[in-house]
């Protein structure tokens, strides 16, 4: 069928209705010998009126309403806990049918982010269980990949984090657990679908797309015509410094990603973000500055610096506040925009992936000491 999306945790699962997008949808109707109106009622009572059983869908036959309880998963996704930060941040465990975990996090503002002060709520979404990328500061592939979410999987983060904050979310950032482009079928998927008016209708420019620098799949993902945004976890500003935090720069390296990034300039008017967390000893010193400067400059790139927030079996440690003002100064010296990302979440794991991690391990579905011998 048309409509069963790829890359589910089981074979034999229900595909999860959100991430059925309105063309799939009608096509699914017309298989079933009802009229194609039938998606828009259906689509407004999940997006719209939000309900939580296809039975509540009033005002289509019961005939109708058995089918769609029979093919279709209205909640893939179990709240499991919620985690509340001093600063407001907030993080969401969720299961997956599966028995695994997933998080999400939401930020009540990010002008650290993206600028001005704002009513904005922008919820960071996971895009696979696991990540196969084994990046050296990150928690998400301590214990390796697991498997690709479906997009309803990815959607459903939004709904229920709104759900159970009874607020919307309209800034959406793909910083969670996972390597998006690495999923890029599904995430594509999922993005039709927030973005539409019939879904969660988050416009194109309040999306951003985070990756680990996939060079390919970021001149894919330029084709696209949405105008979506793009920010890139780059973290050295050398292939001698980059490769030894983050692997995927020997597949990838610098310059082939850089001309990967002039590609997406050519398609997309918004500017190109790079995420650069310091790290003591390792990527914070004034050349890697002075280079990062030269780097963003080429591409009129912002820039955003991310102390390192310690994970548990890792061994690294952020700089001091007086090192990370004068990685800050040195690139604003040289007229490129930067911001230093003050504290958030700090307190409650907020660094990706370790909320779950730390479940899993609880429960016994990854070994401690897969996590903690690497
Ligand atoms: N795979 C994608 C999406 C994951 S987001 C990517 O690589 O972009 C990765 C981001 O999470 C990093 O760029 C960083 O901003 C944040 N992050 C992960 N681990 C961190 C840590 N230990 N300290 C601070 N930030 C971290």
């Amino acid at each position: 069928m048309e409509a069963t999306p790829s890359g589910s945790g089981k074979e034999n699962e229900k595909p999860a209705i959100h991430g059925i997008s309105k063309p799939d949808l009608e096509i699914w109707l017309k298989e079933q010998g009802e009229p194609a109106y039938r998606a828009g009622q259906i689509l407004g009572w999940l997006y719209g009126k939000r309900v939580r059983a296809f039975s509540e869908m009033t005002n289509l036959g019961q005939g109708l309403r058995t089918k769609l309880e029979e093919h279709f998963e209205l909640q893939a996704l179990q709240p499991v806990g919620d985690l509340s930060s001093s600063d407001t941040t907030k993080k969401y465990l969720f299961k997956l049918r599966d028995g695994r975990y997933v998080e999400a996090v939401l930020i009540p503002a990010s002008p650290a982010l993206y600028g001005e002060a704002s009513d904005r709520r922008t919820l960071c979404v996971s895009s696979q269980v696991g990540c196969a990328y084994d990046c050296k500061f990150c928690a998400s592939g301590l214990a390796g990949f697991v498997r690709n979410l479906t997009a309803g999987e990815i959607v459903e983060q939004i709904i229920r984090a709104e759900e159970i904050t009874s607020q919307k979310v309209n800034n959406l950032v793909f910083m969670g657990m996972g390597e998006p482009l690495a999923n890029l079928t599904n995430l594509l998927k999922a993005i039709e679908i927030i973005n539409a008016d019939w879904g969660c209708g988050i416009g194109a420019r309040h999306l951003t797309v985070s990756t680990s620098g996939l060079a390919p799949q970021i001149k894919k993902l330029a084709d696209q015509p949405l105008q979506i945004r793009l920010a890139i976890s780059l973290h050295g500003a050398s292939d001698e410094v980059r490769e030894k935090i983050m692997p995927v720069n020997q597949k990838y390296p610098i310059e082939r990603l850089f001309e990967a990034l002039r590609y997406w300039r050519q398609h997309k008017k918004q500017k190109i973000t790079f995420e650069y967390i310091l790290i003591e000893g390792v990527n914070d010193s004034i050349d890697q500055a002075g280079l990062l400067a030269k780097r963003a400059r080429a591409l009129s790139a912002k820039v955003n610096l991310i102390p390192y927030n310690q994970v548990e079996g890792l061994s690294w440690n952020r700089p001091s506040e007086a090192v990370q003002e004068s990685f800050l100064n040195i690139l604003k010296g040289r007229g490129v925009p930067a911001t230093l990302r003050r504290e958030k979440g700090h307190d409650i794991s907020a660094a990706c992936g370790q909320l779950r991690l730390k479940e899993e391990v609880k429960e016994g579905l990854v070994s401690e000491t897969a996590v903690k011998g690497g």
